[in-house]
């Protein structure tokens, strides 16, 4: 298994570009709505770039969320407290860490809290 930094590095690059490319596309989607809503300006509602909009700005939250929990993660791996839940306080099985490295609960924690 990799370090855990290794792969929470790589996986922050990889939603690092992928918030790059949503942005663009949010931008350019800016673009071609202000062209669109110029005598409806006052709808941004309206017009049939939303529900495009709508789930692009949705697939960016999810970018977002996801660097928040890399980014904890990477505390907790300099802080000394990665791969420890944060509930019971045990540790967090290797294999598990290796499938979501962002976990901050064991398994047994996850499923109660579902
Ligand atoms: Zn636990």
């Amino acid at each position: 298994m990799d370090s855990p930094v290794v792969v929470l590095r790589a996986a922050r690059d990889s939603a690092r570009r992928r918030l790059a490319e949503v942005e663009v596309q949010l931008m350019q989607l800016r673009e071609a709505r202000g062209a669109e809503s110029a005598d409806d300006e006052h709808d941004p509602e309206g017009g049939t770039l939303s529900a495009e909009w709508s789930r692009i700005e949705g697939v960016r939250v999810g970018v977002l969320t996801e660097l928040e929990g890399i980014d904890a993660a990477l505390d907790r791996v300099a802080a000394g407290t990665f791969g420890i839940c944060e509930v019971c306080g045990t540790a967090i099985p290797e294999g598990r860490l290796e499938v979501r490295p962002t976990a901050t609960r064991c398994v047994r924690c996850a499923e109660l809290r579902q």
